[in-house]
């Protein structure tokens, strides 16, 4: 176990997820009480939502597509041997992103009639994938659309895939720590025709880019990040202020511009930077920090810099809730909003001080690469009902059972709380019998099904019951069935495990029927911190998620989507138990529906071996030699010995995660 989490009951970790919690009658249940139950339409418009048949579906506007069942996909792909887990990728979304982005810029650059005009830049941090970073390039150059690198492996990506613009100078803004290697290659690469900026983060970065533009002869564009003194908020809230780990304070700003003064190449600052924090969910704070820059941006270019640039960096959020509230999984302003406000006071400050309106440019991640990838995973069964066997106890029966027994019996709305202590102290001295050897494992297993039917009936009782004791306030969540999916959370949703980010996650399918269970979601990892039990909800999160039965009426295979996950899961998973890549496809939309564009498959076994320094060949030639010792040894038929050499070759040509046709 990596992180332990505390149960806020006395419960313990053992004892959970075990019953059903029947949500009430599902009579007169319809799409649209899903549509409402899971906010599809507060964080999926205008992509997602759900058709009469109560599918989850993907509608890919921009072509004027019909609207497209996910799990429809999922089954098309699975007859090219592709099954669950299964990031989709629909590369026109991304497009519809970057259009709205732009779009909303260009019309408050039209509103406020400013005068520069906005170059925004991909931060390839966000999602480094080939497929995504050279649709992005693309879809970009009417809009002249850059990139951002932050490292010099994202630098090799950005050169390579800028080479594609032939019309137009998108921006290369180049972010990060530097080495003579890294300041070298951007440099040379204006050769090339492209563009960078290096962005000084560090104050000693500069005296190695002047050295390095000396040397070569070029003259490079600079640009200083800076630490703002206005405050972040939320979890990344401390990019910027005195504690930030990078940019520069107004002390080292104005030393960088004596040092530049001083060698007579003032004339080559010319960008201003700063990035409060990801996903900032209050309007307020991307003002406050705009009005602070705008500022220094201004004084900048009166104390003689050639300023041309301000770079506002990342942050525009995403509503991953669908509240549109300032919570950390939300926001409280939409796009147009973040644009008036960035474009309204830079030019403010800039019209006071008789300074140029610069080129804005934007870092935007996780805003354009969101909504363009979901993950489809399936549900492998459930936690079983262990009560099953309930009945009333025999006159022969340990007094404490015949109590425990009346206690259940006796279970009202006036009594919950006193029957859930009941409750508890019967389970403990039940227990405490069994340990000093005075009740037999049959009444201990009785003690056990009690405990749990009482927990049934208060949780069922407690829906109709309102300001709930914190103790009781709890039970439904500890009563949760769970549900174990296909997945690993580690590799998929690493965010949701790492800092328990909100992801929108719903049936695909049902949504006709009403999901009358609350669960929680364990992974395939042997980890414990594998599982969810945080979801969206329109009042700040709750701890199970409503789940549709899974019983000989309906039984799995039950599909389950994670949404809005184009946004930094996809690198900073990791190999936990050695779940790989999950299977990709990329789907575009035609006029008559849609295509496959690519297909990539996932991880197999002997490539995640490979990560762990084992081959394949090796592992093969140690099985047989074992297997031959055993033949000779009789311990092993030829045909057993047969089957298990071949299982284990085609296992490890397969995929990590478990094989269910869908
Ligand atoms: N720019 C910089 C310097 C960053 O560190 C980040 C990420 O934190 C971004 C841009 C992208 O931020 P976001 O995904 O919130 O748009």
């Amino acid at each position: 176990m990596l992180n332990s989490q505390s149960e806020s009951s006395s419960l313990s970790q053992n004892d959970r997820a075990v019953v059903d919690i029947p949500l009430g009658s599902d009579l007169g249940w319809t799409v649209s009480d899903s549509e409402k139950l899971y906010n599809i339409e507060g964080w999926g418009e205008p992509y997602f939502a759900v058709n009469q048949q109560g599918n989850v579906t993907v509608t890919l506007e921009e072509v004027g597509s019909k609207p497209i069942e996910l799990l429809e996909i999922a089954k098309s792909v699975s007859q090219q041997g592709m099954g669950l887990p299964l990031l989709i990728r629909f590369p026109d979304i991304l497009a519809d992103r970057l259009a709205r982005l732009h779009d909303s810029m260009a019309q408050a650059i039209a509103r406020y009639e400013y005068q520069g005009n906005y170059q925004g830049v991909f931060p390839i941090k966000c999602n480094q994938n080939r497929q995504l970073i050279e649709a992005l390039v693309d879809y970009g150059k009417p809009y002249q659309f850059g990139l951002e690198a932050g490292s010099k492996p994202e630098l090799m990506i950005a050169l390579a895939c800028l080479a594609s613009v032939k019309e137009g100078q998108p921006l290369l803004m180049c972010n990060g720590y530097k080495d003579r290697e890294y300041l070298e290659t951007a440099l040379l690469a204006t050769k090339l025709g492209h563009k960078p900026i290096i962005v000084i983060e560090q104050p000693p970065e500069l005296e190695l880019l002047i050295t390095i533009a000396q040397e070569l002869e070029i003259s490079p564009i600079i640009g200083l990040r800076a630490k703002l003194n206005s405050k972040g908020i939320g979890r990344w809230g401390d990019s910027t202020g005195d504690r930030a780990k990078f940019g520069l304070t107004v002390a080292e700003i104005l030393h960088i511009v004596r040092q530049l003064e001083n060698i007579g190449k003032l004339d080559w600052l010319q960008l201003l930077h700063f990035h409060i924090g990801s996903q900032i969910s209050a309007i307020s704070t991307v003002k406050h920090a705009i009005r602070e820059a705008s500022q220094i941006y201004v004084q900048l270019a009166k104390l003689g810099a050639k300023m041309q640039y301000l770079n506002v960096g990342g942050g525009l959020a995403v509503d991953y809730d669908g509240s549109k509230t300032n919570v950390p999984a939300s926001k409280n302003y939409n796009m147009q909003n973040y644009a008036n406000d960035i474009v309204a006071q830079v030019k403010d400050a800039c019209d006071q001080s008789g300074v140029m309106h610069p080129i804005l440019i934007s870092e935007s991640g996780r805003a354009i690469a969101s909504h363009q990838s979901v993950l489809l995973f399936d549900v492998l069964g459930k936690s079983q009902i262990c009560y099953d066997n309930l009945c009333p106890p025999s006159p022969t029966a340990h007094l404490v059972i015949k109590n425990f027994w009346d206690t259940y019996q006796e279970i009202n709305h006036t009594n919950l709380q006193e029957s859930y202590h009941d409750a508890i102290e019967f389970k403990q001295e039940a227990l405490s019998l069994f340990n000093f050897g005075y009740l037999s494992l049959v009444e201990r297993s009785q003690a056990e099904e009690l405990y749990w039917a009482c927990c049934r009936q208060i949780t069922a009782m407690l829906q109709d019951t309102e300001d709930l004791p914190d103790e009781l306030a709890s039970l439904p969540q500890v009563m949760a069935s769970t549900y174990y999916i296909n997945l690993s959370i580690f590799r998929s949703a690493p965010d949701s495990w790492a800092i328990d980010q909100l992801f929108p996650i719903m049936p695909l399918h049902r949504l006709q029927e009403k999901p009358s269970v609350k669960g929680v979601l364990a992974d395939i990892t042997c980890d414990s911190d594998g599982k969810i039990d945080k979801f969206i909800d329109r009042q700040q999160t709750k701890n199970t998620l409503e789940l549709h039965p899974l019983d000989s009426k309906s039984p799995a295979p039950y599909y389950l989507g994670m949404f809005l996950v184009g946004a930094y899961q996809e690198i900073m998973g990791n190999l936990h138990n050695l779940f790989g890549d999950t299977n990709v496809v990329q789907i575009k939309s035609t006029s008559s529906g849609y295509e496959v564009e690519s297909i990539v498959r996932g991880d197999t076994i002997e490539t995640v071996l490979e990560y762990v320094h084992y081959d394949s060949k090796d592992l093969l030639t140690i099985m047989s030699n074992q297997t031959e010792l055993a033949l000779q040894n009789q311990q092993i038929t030829s045909e057993a010995a047969q089957k298990l050499l071949l299982n284990y070759a085609s296992t490890l040509n397969s995929y990590t995660y478990l094989n269910l046709k869908i």
